[in-house]
């Protein structure tokens, strides 16, 4: 089931949409405001926000900002009462996927979230061969893992898993979600296992270990990768 995390702040609206899209077979969960967005968008797996443009706290424009420049890539649908070119040309430079103009109809809105959950589903986000954090290097050609002038010992797994982090930088990834990453789907393994191989990982690129600042856990769902 899709994951869609709408953020309004008012309620008929909110509530409005929340009963459509449950309808039609998504996932919803509501934020009221820009704070509540960015947080509950960190602490949670969606497949896309919807996004209204006027929000108590942090306008729409500054959470998509904020949401990209912390390395989050979900969709984002802004809704806008402005029909301004400009407002909606500066959606998109934030680093919004579509736009729709109040009022709106629920058929439109469907139909957008639809085009750009296609438009996610088809994109491939290529992981580059060499990608680089801090002082780590990950080389994916060469299935190697280097800090400063040292190589350290990899495993296919950790390669797996390191490269469902980067691919989804930012991003909270379930256990389940890790466990298809790093041994494929319908395994036998269970969770702990996938605890266990990320703090194998965090002993290779985290300056310390005991306080990760790349390889966060999220409790009770995952781990989100922030490098
Ligand atoms: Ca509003």
């Amino acid at each position: 089931m899709k994951r869609i995390l709408v953020v309004e702040d008012e309620t008929n609206i909110a509530l409005g949409l929340e009963d459509d899209l449950t309808l039609e077979g998504y996932s919803v969960v509501l934020a009221r405001d820009g704070d509540e967005a960015i947080r509950v968008a960190r602490e949670q797996p969606f497949d896309l926000i919807v996004l209204d443009l006027m929000l108590p706290r942090k306008d729409g424009f500054t959470v998509c900002r904020e949401l990209r420049h912390r390395g989050l890539n979900i969709p984002i649908i802004m809704l806008t009462a402005r029909t301004q070119e400009a407002e909606k040309v500066l959606g998109l430079e934030m680093g919004a996927d579509d736009y729709v103009t109040k009022p709106f109809s629920p058929i439109e809105l469907r139909a957008r979230i639809k085009a750009v959950l296609r438009r996610a589903g088809e994109a491939t986000d290529v992981v580059p061969k060499v990608y680089r954090f801090g002082d780590t290097e990950v080389d994916f050609g060469r299935c190697e893992l280097r800090r400063g002038d040292r190589t350290l010992d990899v495993t296919s797994i950790e390669l797996k898993l390191l490269e469902a982090f980067i691919r989804n930088r930012g991003r909270v990834l379930t256990r389940d979600q890790l466990l298809d990453a790093g041994w494929g789907t319908g395994t036998n393994v269970t969770d702990r296992a996938v605890d266990n191989h990320v703090v194998a990982l965090r002993r290779k690129i985290e300056p310390d270990p005991a306080e990760p600042r790349y390889l966060y856990s999220v409790r009770g769902i995952g781990y989100r990768f922030d490098g």
